[in-house]
């Protein structure tokens, strides 16, 4: 029999729960990815994750041929694609990991009905998280909405079935892999109607594992480092968990172990609580998928953001890094031009956009969408419901991040605003954080002119955060 694996977001060749069922249940598995046209058609042409994508194909198609086999790879809509393929090839079932996100799982649902119909099989398989949405539950059944009572509820679970971490291997039934008949032939960008250029970051497995293992030496101080925008303190491994070019379980079980045995120091299980958060919050979509357009708290529904001409400024302001307020427009510069933005930043700016600015968090998190290399619908809705107070498990509404305490508890030296700012580059620590606070020839002499090569601040914090409290009220009466 002939099996298809239609790979997602999982562009890898080991430890793979869809391709590892084909192998073991089929004679002949044949391998697809589809640039889908109706997503990329959405994307400026210079799209930092098609580049990712592109180059991780090519690592994915080198390892499958080094295994036997090889990687098709096609262009159009899926629902058309995948049929019209598994018609060709004369396959029994196409094999996919399963996603979680919304308009996914009405892609399959689709999927599934058009193979039944012609007699082929859709199956789908747990890949992408540890655990899904019903395999978690608090001791009444019913799903977790606060973080740490999920993650003891997660942790003991996986304790107590310790397999849920086993990989799913490959090499050893490469044999079941359709050779190919044809020498490689990717796709370039420009074929697919993209410019040509590098990927944001190492991808691909190897990109993936390059990363991990520069991390592992240091997961130790992970607890400490993390929180430093300018220390190299975090994974990076994101858009890799995004792309699905590592496997969660791998990450996931180096983790414990070295979390075990002390290798990892503290780092090793904050870092695990991290991949923890990942699942929560797909289980919190996957569960609750309204939230998509609608605050997960119902009674913040009621909430008048900021609208029109001024707001719409000051949104652009904001996108543009031009608040006057450094770290926010350092964070902004980072987003922009490398399609990362540290997570303490995530935080910083998302705050800064729904509370000192008073716009509505889904502005932001479309914002974040079409920037992020590692955009992950679930992952990024939850951070800006958390900074918006909206969402499960938030921060409290009357807790507002003050923009420039931020700046000098976590940029203490300014060196990530140096970074990112090339005006204030030459400004101390003193008075890089809130340069309006420094005396006007102080800054001339280090050639800043406020309002010239900096903006001033576009709203006062102070201001804002009342305005804010009076907003928020708004809520108290109504819950
Ligand atoms: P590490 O610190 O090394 O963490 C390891 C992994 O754990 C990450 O790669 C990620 O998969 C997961 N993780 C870490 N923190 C979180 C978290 N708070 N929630 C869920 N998973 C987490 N993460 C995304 O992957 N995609 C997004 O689109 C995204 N948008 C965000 C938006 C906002 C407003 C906020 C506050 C956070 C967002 N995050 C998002 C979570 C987090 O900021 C990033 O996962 C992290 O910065 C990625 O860097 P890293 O891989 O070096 O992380």
């Amino acid at each position: 029999s002939n099996s298809l694996v239609w790979f997602r977001r999982d562009l890898r060749a080991f430890d793979h729960a869809a391709l590892h069922r084909a192998l073991t249940s089929s004679k002949r598995v044949y391998c697809v990815f589809v640039y889908d046209s109706e997503i990329l058609d959405e994307l400026p042409r210079d799209d930092r994750r098609v580049r990712f994508i592109h180059a991780s194909l090519a690592s994915l198609d080198a390892e499958l041929r080094r295994l036997g086999g090889y990687l098709i790879v096609r262009q159009g809509r899926p629902l058309e694609v995948i049929p019209a393929l598994a018609a060709e090839l004369q396959v029994d079932a196409v094999h996919v990991c399963a996603d979680y996100e919304p308009d996914a799982v009405e892609r399959d649902a689709r999927m599934k009905a058009a193979l039944e119909a012609e007699g082929r099989q859709f199956l789908s398989f747990k890949d992408q998280v540890i655990f899904e949405k019903e395999e978690v539950l608090t001791l009444a059944k019913g799903p977790f909405s606060v973080f740490t009572p999920y993650k003891n509820a997660w942790l003991k679970r996986l304790a107590a079935m310790p397999e849920t971490l086993a990989s799913y291997p490959v090499d050893a039934y490469a044999h079941a892999f359709a050779p190919p008949t044809l020498p490689p032939a990717l796709p370039s960008l420009e074929d697919i109607g993209f410019e040509p250029g590098e990927p944001p970051l190492p991808a691909g497995m190897e990109g993936a594992e390059e990363l991990f293992e520069r991390f592992v030496a240091h997961m130790a101080d992970y607890g400490r480092a993390r929180d430093f925008p300018s220390e190299d303190g975090t994974s990076r491994l994101s858009t890799h968990l995004r792309f699905g070019t590592t496997s969660i379980r791998h990450l996931v079980r180096t983790a414990q172990q070295m979390a075990l045995s002390g290798a990892g120091g503290t780092g090793a299980s904050v870092w695990l609580s991290e991949l923890i958060w990942r699942d929560f919050y797909s289980m919190i979509l996957a569960r609750n998928p309204q939230i998509v357009t609608r605050s997960f708290k119902p009674a913040f529904d009621v909430l008048a953001w900021e609208t029109g001409e001024e707001a719409d400024a000051m949104f652009a302001a904001w996108c543009e890094g031009r608040t006057g307020y450094p770290l926010v427009d350092a964070a902004m510069a980072q987003l922009n031009q490398s399609g990362f933005m540290h997570n303490r930043l995530r935080m910083v700016t998302a705050s800064f956009l729904t509370k000192d600015l008073g716009i509505d968090w889904r502005r932001g998190e479309r914002y974040f969408a079409l920037k992020l290399n590692d955009y992950d619908l679930a992952s990024n809705n939850g951070g800006w419901q958390w900074a918006a107070s909206t969402g499960c498990d938030a921060q409290p509404w009357f807790r507002i991040f003050n923009p420039v305490s931020q700046s000098t508890r976590f940029d203490a030296q300014g060196d990530f605003i140096r970074e990112w700012v090339p005006a204030l580059a030459r400004l101390g620590a003193k008075e890089i954080h809130a340069p309006w606070l420094v005396a006007g020839e102080v800054l001339a002499e280090k050639g800043v002119v406020l309002g010239r090569d900096y903006p001033l601040p576009i709203v006062e914090h102070d201001v804002a955060r009342k305005r804010t409290l009076e907003r928020f009220a708004v809520v108290k009466k109504a819950a």
